[in-house]
């Protein structure tokens, strides 16, 4: 059987190395001349991925751990605090690091696809061949869910700074809420910070930020993307979507390294077992009620007015100690709705619900 995949990042190459693995003939077609580059992410990784995925050495990749995060609404903050709750890494690395072993053919873009009942038939810049499945890991812009598939989805645009500065915050990050979702500070280690926004302009916001912040520093990189949050099938008839493309992300953060490789896993073992609707099956299960609850709370957090939102920061931070006990750094939703548990929490369901109203 012919497994054609379509892009080398994380998800793709996962998916790809696990196929290989069970002795699949698989061509992975990647648009860019190697792996991992150009960057568009500040490589922050939960620990729980790399418990996951133990089998592969991301040593070299890892340039610092984190141990907590100051978060900030206006001039207020607070600290939670989680010895090694992530790693900050050289996503360069990191997806080189899963290519290993596979073969990529660089340089080549997708096109399109037709389907008859026998094989499937691709296009690319370079040349027309057949396979027996496709699979679509060609990231947020994916040009296979647009052919195929119908999603409900929204682009945020992402823009960050890799900047020498002497700030001192070796192993804390810094959040600072900002609609529609944050700005970050990750220190790098070495002396470098990752600092970065989403909004509708994003490289003006960080200029601002810099700004506001007295920040002094040497700008060393700069790096911009969007991240995709939505949802929608991810299997039609031999063609599968998969990571970013299939909006595997989380939707209050916009990270999708975890998902997307959770992902990945489900669907290497339900093309191994023969059984494709298994994919979309384990992918509802596993990831499902995350990422809906994530995106109702999205819906919320976008229509929330600067009162409110200081209103739930001072009951976040009321709820501190919780946080830092169980809070979960790839399970935004499920730690948020652990806290609703509260009978305090029944004041704010006026501001919620006044917040999703407006949502709709
Ligand atoms: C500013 C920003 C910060 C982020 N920070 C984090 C973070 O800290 N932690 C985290 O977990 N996530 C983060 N993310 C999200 C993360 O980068 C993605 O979720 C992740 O890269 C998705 O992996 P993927 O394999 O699905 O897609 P991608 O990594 O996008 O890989 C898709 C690949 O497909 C290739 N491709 C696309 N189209 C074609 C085509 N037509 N033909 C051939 N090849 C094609 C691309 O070149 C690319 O190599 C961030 C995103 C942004 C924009």
């Amino acid at each position: 059987m012919e497994i054609t995949v379509v892009g080398a990042g994380p998800a793709g190459l996962l998916t790809s190395h696990y196929l290989n693995k069970a002795g699949y003939n698989v061509e992975i077609i990647e648009e860019h001349k190697s792996v991992g580059k150009p960057v568009s992410c500040s490589g922050l990784i939960g620990r729980d991925f790399f418990e996951h995925f133990k089998e592969f050495d991301f040593k070299d990749s890892i340039k610092n751990r984190i141990d907590g995060a100051k978060i900030f609404c206006g001039n207020e903050s607070f600290e939670l605090n989680r010895k090694s709750v992530s790693f900050v890494v050289d996503r360069s690395l990191f997806d080189q690091s899963l290519s290993r072993e596979l073969e990529v053919s660089f340089g080549e873009r997708f096109q399109s696809f037709d389907r008859n009942k026998e094989m499937i038939s691709i296009k690319t810049n370079m040349r027309r061949f057949n396979t027996d499945l496709l699979i679509g890991s060609d990231g947020p812009s994916s040009r296979i869910r647009t052919q195929e598939f119908d999603y409900k989805l929204r682009y945020y645009k992402g823009y960050q700074v890799r900047i020498k500065a002497d700030l001192n915050l070796d192993n804390f990050v810094q959040v600072y809420l900002e609609k529609p979702f944050f700005t970050w500070i990750i220190p790098e280690g070495d002396g470098i910070y990752r600092m970065g926004t989403v909004s509708d302009n994003p490289k003006e916001s960080i200029r601002k930020f810099i700004f506001e912040k007295s920040i002094k520093g040497e700008v060393i990189e700069v790096q911009a993307g969007v991240i995709p949050v939505g949802r929608g099938d991810v299997y039609k008839d031999r063609i599968f979507l998969l990571g970013d493309a299939a909006c595997q992300v989380k939707p209050l953060s916009g990270g999708g390294v975890y998902y997307g490789a959770l992902a990945s896993e489900f669907l290497a073992k339900s093309i191994i077992s023969g059984n494709y609707i298994d994919y979309p099956l384990m992918c509802k299960k596993l990831l499902g009620k995350e990422i809906s609850r994530g995106l109702f709370m999205r819906k919320i957090y976008e229509n929330l007015n600067e009162n409110e939102l200081q209103n739930i920061f001072d009951f976040l931070r009321s709820k501190k100690q919780i946080l830092d006990e169980s809070g979960s750094f790839d399970q935004h939703a499920k730690t948020i709705f652990s806290l609703i548990k509260d009978p305090k929490v029944i004041k704010f369901a006026p501001i919620l619900l006044n917040a999703y109203i407006r949502s709709l």
